[in-house]
């Protein structure tokens, strides 16, 4: 149990524990609860994600690097409902305490949490096969929550960024595939080090009709929004957004890649026509690159243009 203080401690101390100047954190890591005071106008939203060794990220990982994705890939949630990340409770599950690989993923982990605000208040560490699972919590006005049931017929349907990078690297990161070293620098970070769309989210919240983040592959995924609102949808696969190193890299597969590849943590959403323009200001003011890639119909699921199959993301 002695490691298992000196863990505690590593976190304790870390600055993204630390609760001064926040009104709405009563009481952070140290005590049996934490305590939080939702501020006044807002509800509380949040979500849990587990990633395990293996199965979720490579054996042997860099724990910077492991701590920044779990991160990453958990506030995404928070992304796609349009909150503001406010706070994270931390499960571990650790093979034995190493003090520096522990300091290496917390350090990983502030990257990120410390300038988006979200605060680490407590968790649980527990002996076994490495892995973490992060709850993160954020605040969200009870109205503007922009969940997967709100898209109607005829809007259109957006994503932003672009996609199949984080799923072609997969071979890259787990050093099945050896290539040169400007391509695995590029791929290294897209899986690594995804960008939560955190305030895009919040600002689309507002011109959006419905909006989730693509975890599993844009066409897998976007179908949640098509079942949640009872609609279906058309998209044009030669206007999916690829980047253009993927595309060089492997021009036969970037599309399928786009579509059926996972871990892009991208924002998909509809919005009605009428929101064009808003869209247009918000995302060119925010520097958020955006994409209308098809439209809301009655029923089905069309991709123009693209004739390989749909299976969504597999994790390794
Ligand atoms: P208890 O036995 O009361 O559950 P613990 O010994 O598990 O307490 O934890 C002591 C304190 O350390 C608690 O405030 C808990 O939230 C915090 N803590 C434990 N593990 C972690 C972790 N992995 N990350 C963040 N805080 C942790
Ligand atoms: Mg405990």
């Amino acid at each position: 149990m002695k490691e298992f203080e000196l863990i505690q401690s590593i976190f304790k101390n870390a600055s993204m524990a630390n609760i001064e100047g926040r009104n709405d954190i009563l009481l952070g890591i140290g005590d049996d609860c934490a305590q939080v005071k939702v501020p006044a106008d807002q509800t509380l939203v949040f979500s849990m994600d587990t990633l395990v060794e293996g199965r979720h990220f490579p054996y042997d990982a860099d724990p910077a690097a492991i701590g920044y994705r779990a991160v990453a890939t958990c506030v995404s949630d928070l992304a796609a409902m349009g909150a503001k990340p406010a706070f994270f409770t931390l499960g571990l599950t650790l093979p034995n305490s190493d003090a520096q690989w522990l300091a290496a993923f917390a350090q990983g982990m502030a990257e990120l949490a410390e300038p988006i605000g979200l605060i680490l208040v407590g968790g649980d560490t527990t002996k076994g096969p490495l892995a973490i699972t992060l709850q993160v919590h954020g605040y969200i006005e009870a109205s503007l929550c922009r969940v997967r049931s709100g898209a109607l017929l005829g809007d259109d349907i957006y994503v932003t960024g672009c996609l199949g990078d984080a799923s072609a690297a997969v071979p890259i990161v787990t050093g099945e595939r050896i290539v040169q070293h400007d391509i695995y620098e590029y791929f290294y970070n897209r899986y690594w080090r995804p960008t939560p769309r955190l305030i895009g989210g919040m600002a689309l919240k507002r011109v959006a009709s419905s909006m989730m983040d693509i975890s599993d592959g844009l066409a897998q995924d976007v179908q949640h929004i098509l079942l949640g609102s009872g609609v279906g949808a058309v998209i044009d696969g030669r206007l999916v957004p690829i980047s253009d190193t993927l595309r060089e890299w492997q021009p036969e597969s970037a599309l399928s890649l786009a579509l059926t590849g996972g871990d892009d943590y991208e924002l998909c959403f509809t919005a009605p026509n009428s929101m064009r323009e808003d869209i247009l200001l918000i995302t060119q003011t925010l520097h958020l690159p955006c994409t209308r890639i098809g439209h809301v119909v009655e029923s089905g699921f069309t991709i123009e243009g693209y004739s390989g199959h749909l299976n969504g993301w597999q994790h390794f």
